[in-house]
């Protein structure tokens, strides 16, 4: 490490100059020279546990990038899954879901989902009380909360 190596420098100066000083007796200056040294051991300590502790923390956030690699972490929202673009994603299997199903009908309550080419089940599209809802009004929510978020 370059910082290192600077701060051994600098001791290194440090006990030059207290060798040089031997022949000097002026008090004040070799107690200053002496609180440099010791200031200057502190430093290298120091800097020491922060190169460690920033190496841990390196090795840390490679393994979680490897593991936010590995397993995409897809939101759940309105009976389904969301990719990071908001693509719908089957909850059941994980495959990418495709036309959208809304089918209004007068005396049962409407229809709202996706038929999985995965598993073949039906997905349903729902708000948080139940009520079917059209994937694009679900999408359109999807979007405008990632906004508020983000802002
Ligand atoms: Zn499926």
């Amino acid at each position: 490490m370059e910082i290192i190596s600077s701060v051994t420098n600098a001791i290194a100066l440090a006990s030059r100059l207290t060798k040089i000083s031997e022949n000097i007796r002026d008090a004040e200056f070799n107690n200053l020279l002496a609180d440099l040294s010791l200031e200057l051991a502190e430093a290298k300590m120091k800097m020491a546990s922060l190169i460690h502790e920033n190496a841990e923390l390196h090795e840390k956030v490679n393994n979680l990038e490897g593991t936010l690699k590995t397993k995409s972490l897809h939101v759940y929202k309105f009976g389904l899954k969301w990719d990071e673009q908001f693509n719908p994603i089957c909850p059941h299997c994980g495959a990418h879901l495709a036309a959208p199903v809304f089918v209004v009908q007068r005396i049962r309550p409407s229809i709202s989902g996706f038929n999985c080419q995965g598993c073949g089940r039906f997905v349903s599209v729902a708000d948080e009380d139940g009520s079917p809802l059209r994937f694009k009004a679900a999408r359109n929510q999807m979007l405008s909360l990632t906004a508020g978020s983000t802002a």
